[in-house]
């Protein structure tokens, strides 16, 4: 008898993924009989889908014998629309890191280099890694942002690809507009900057970039979006890229064929349509944000401005003991051991439990 559980193999996996990381998702919120428990540890919109959206799924769901539009004909059309875009210009994937996964396929052979913030968006070290294309990861500045100047130098002969998270994840800032023109002035033109503007209908300040005219300005920018933050879609796995023909024309070629189901191409054409409902959710956060990262700093919490649903709390070596604590409390929060930890901005009462958390914890 073979031993099912731990079986041998001789088959040759790539080498490189030896170096590729495990994402780690944010976990579940355990159901307790004492306290009522928050998940906030993979920024996900709070609110339930509004019923527009929820019938459309309903409805969509009764195709699912059939294949989707492959060439998400109706929502690429629609978004195209909505950003003033050429629909040539658009190419959809399987959430944003599946189009993240397509720009690294299309941009890197073995060997390049890939630049960017560090620390960000932990699946760009994994996708990078997959495509066996190297990371180089420039460190954030003091206050948690993109070293744009540190990030320039770091360009060689070997980049390929670049990518600019604004608002980073997970520490909050947005790069500035001013900054960022300076250093695409910096990258050659035959290197591809991506914008990853996953938290952008959060941000309120007026130094961001807007990303679409740094695309319309320069060829080589590709802009980076999702519906799985503010429009609240993130189990039906869309996103897309806005970038040059042939960069989206390449994008489309290396897609999952019929990766984004009806569901979910159904959902995003209805959730553009409904956009006006969703920013009030949206504004709603936009307002707990504030009113959670004041009480924080108030607290003495040297937390970065934050551009995005969540906030960052810099607990160095005290990391792990806080998320344990916030576990005990009912909080399922995100931890990066020895750095800190990324809360989402959620309902109400979780944010109240977070203020509740980190004072007693600076008072412990
Ligand atoms: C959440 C997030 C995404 C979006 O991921 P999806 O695959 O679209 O769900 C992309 N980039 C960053 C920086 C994110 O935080």
């Amino acid at each position: 008898m073979t031993d099912q559980t731990t079986p041998t193999t001789d088959v040759r996996l790539r080498t490189t993924l030896a170096g590729v990381p495990g994402y780690k998702p944010g976990k579940p919120a355990a159901p307790r009989t004492d306290v009522t428990t928050y998940k906030i540890s993979s920024n996900e919109n709070p609110y339930p889908p509004l019923p527009s959206v929820l019938k459309v799924v309903q409805d969509a769901a009764t195709q699912m014998n059939r294949y989707p539009d492959m060439a998400v004909s109706a929502l690429t059309a629609k978004i195209a629309e909505t950003l003033d875009v050429p629909a040539e210009h658009v190419a959809t994937g399987t959430g944003s890191v599946g189009v993240l996964g397509q720009l690294l396929q299309i941009t890197c052979e073995p060997g390049d280099e890939v630049v960017y913030a560090w620390r960000s968006f932990e699946a760009y070290p994994i996708v990078v890694a997959l495509a066996g294309a190297t990371s180089v990861q420039v460190p954030l500045t003091a206050d948690a942002r993109h070293d744009l100047e540190a990030m320039a130098e770091a360009i060689t002969d070997r980049t390929r690809l670049v990518l600019v998270c604004t608002p980073n994840n997970p520490t909050g800032p947005v790069v500035h507009a001013d900054e960022l023109d300076a250093f695409i002035a910096t990258v050659p033109s035959d290197v591809l900057i991506v914008i990853d503007e996953a938290y952008l209908e959060f941000v309120r300040d007026g130094d961001a970039p807007v990303a679409l005219d740094v695309y319309r300005e320069h060829a080589n920018v590709a802009v980076l979006r999702t519906f799985s933050k503010a429009y609240g879609l993130a189990g039906l796995r869309v996103g897309y890229a806005v970038a040059q023909a042939p960069v989206a024309e390449a994008l489309r070629k290396a897609a999952v064929p019929f990766g984004v189901s009806t569901v979910a191409q159904e959902a995003a054409i209805a959730s553009l349509d409904a956009y006006d409902e969703l920013a009030e959710r949206v504004t709603a956060l936009v307002q707990e944000r504030g009113r959670v990262l004041e009480a924080l700093r108030g607290q003495g919490w040297d937390v970065p401005e934050t551009q995005a649903n969540f906030v960052w709390l810099p607990l160095g070596e005290d990391t792990v003991e806080f998320a344990e604590i916030a576990d005990d409390a009912g909080l399922v929060v995100r931890p990066f051991a020895g750095e800190g930890c990324r809360c989402t901005i959620a309902e109400t009462e979780a944010n109240d439990r977070l203020i509740e958390v980190a004072g007693a914890f600076r008072n412990r």
